[in-house]
């Protein structure tokens, strides 16, 4: 679990910006929900017998012996919320949120305790234009952000017929090989055998590449999904590549499935990922609605613009206030105030000090500009505009100080 310092939340905040812009232009809209929820309803969700259930969840008993777990994703919670509050029958949903995620898994790299997700779930269409859309808003937010380096892998799940008869199969191939499995894969043969394909082990991979494909068995309605999918984006110009081994760890999955990836920030390489899920409603007690939703991890995507050098926009405040002498200090507080009303950032030195800490103190705020009220300035009602970064000053009226303070800023923006 990490603290994010200011350095971190002002790159991350410029892409919560980014990210909620780019989901506004898309008719998505806010949805907030509560980091714990009923242990049950992620076992009935994600299944059982996922990483995420079995080993991963932080769960504990409260006072009145209910057993709650800390969210270890967001769609679960997004669809409980949907069938209580009743917004998800026979309606069209857009909705996305953004927070912490909680996952107890092995500390390494791109994979944290306490992370954080910007997810999207969109409810009642069951036609690939939307799968379509929720991939062009994420080619969207990746331009606007100024990732590169990041590319899209897709595959289909099909229907849970579908994909029951091909675990079987599959089963059938992999027992024939259990000499060649890892630990890993061997517990996973008989309860999500599945996820076999998703081994990162490189000594797994040769008996891997040769399994049964799911694209091979898929029923006819989710092959014609796969295809129209396919076409949207080829006419929208976003380049993919089908990965049949794409099988995703939660449960809940049907048809289309994808994950953005990089091949920059070593064995994490997902940075979204994202499927349909038609079933989970009416699995979880709602009436039959189709669904589709992603999930982007902040931690990865930050990671990665901070290793192209991003230029993130730093808060910093325009003019730090000096402040020598009682008089000066009472109506420099005053002056702050008309300043900040004024519409510009103002850090007022506190705490008193000689010139020399003020001034060091000045630097240290990142602000261009020191405005210096001492003796001097009080008898004659000014201030001393300095530039911090060329050393030059001039004494200012206080009468005209927000005027010449805002010419002086929008000049320094421009140069
Ligand atoms: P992975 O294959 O990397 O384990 P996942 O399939 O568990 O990912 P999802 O549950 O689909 O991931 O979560 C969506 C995204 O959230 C991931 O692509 C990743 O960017 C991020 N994410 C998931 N788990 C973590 C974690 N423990 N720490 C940081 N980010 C994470
Ligand atoms: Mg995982």
């Amino acid at each position: 679990m990490n603290d994010l310092l200011p350095e971190a939340c002002e790159r991350w905040q410029r892409i919560e910006e980014v990210a909620r812009a780019t989901l506004h232009a898309y008719g998505y809209r806010e949805i907030r929900l509560p980091i714990l929820e009923k242990s049950e309803l992620f076992a009935r969700s994600i299944g059982s017998l996922t990483d995420i259930v079995e080993k991963e969840m932080y769960s504990f008993e409260d006072r009145s012996g209910e057993n709650l777990t800390l969210r270890p994703e967001g769609t679960a919670g997004c669809v409980r919320a949907g069938i209580e509050n009743g917004f998800l029958h026979n309606q069209i949903q857009r909705l996305w949120y953004a927070g912490p995620m909680f996952r107890h898994e092995r500390p390494q790299k791109g994979r944290y305790r306490q992370f954080h997700q910007i997810g999207v779930e969109a409810f009642g269409i069951d036609s690939p234009d939307l799968d379509a859309e929720l991939i062009l808003m994420c080619a969207r937010l990746w331009r606007a952000l100024g990732l590169d380096g990041i590319v899209l892998q897709l595959n289909s799940l099909g229907t849970p017929a579908a994909r029951a008869a091909y675990r079987q199969e599959l089963v059938r191939y992999f027992e024939t090989r259990r000499d060649r499995l890892d630990e890993d894969s061997l517990r996973r043969l008989d309860k999500n055998p599945l996820r076999i394909l998703d081994s990162k082990n490189p000594a797994m991979q040769d008996v891997i590449a040769g399994a049964p494909s799911l694209m091979d068995h898929l029923d006819d309605a989710s092959r014609v999904h796969f295809a129209r999918l396919g076409d949207y984006l080829r006419e929208a110009g976003i380049a993919f590549t089908v990965n049949p081994r794409l099988v995703r760890g939660l449960d809940y999955y049907t048809r289309t499935v994808f994950e953005w990836t990089t091949d920059r920030l070593g064995a994490q390489s997902a940075v979204c990922a994202g499927g349909r899920y038609d079933g989970l409603v009416e699995q979880l007690g709602g009436k039959p609605t189709p669904a589709a939703g992603f999930a982007i991890g902040m931690e990865r995507l930050a990671e990665l613009l901070a290793l192209q050098g991003d230029t993130h926009h730093a808060v910093r405040p325009h003019a730090y206030l000096i402040l020598l002498g009682d008089t000066a200090e009472r109506q420099g507080m005053v002056l702050a105030e008309q300043l900040r009303t004024a519409g510009l950032r103002i850090e007022c030195n506190c705490g008193g000090g000689g010139l020399k800490a003020q001034l060091k103190r000045a630097d240290r705020s990142g602000a261009r500009h020191a405005l210096l009220i001492g003796e001097d300035e009080v008898r004659s009602a000014s201030v001393t505009l300095k530039d911090l970064r060329d050393g030059t000053q001039r004494s200012l009226a206080q009468s005209e100080l927000i005027d010449s303070l805002q010419k002086e800023i929008s000049r320094g923006a421009t140069s």
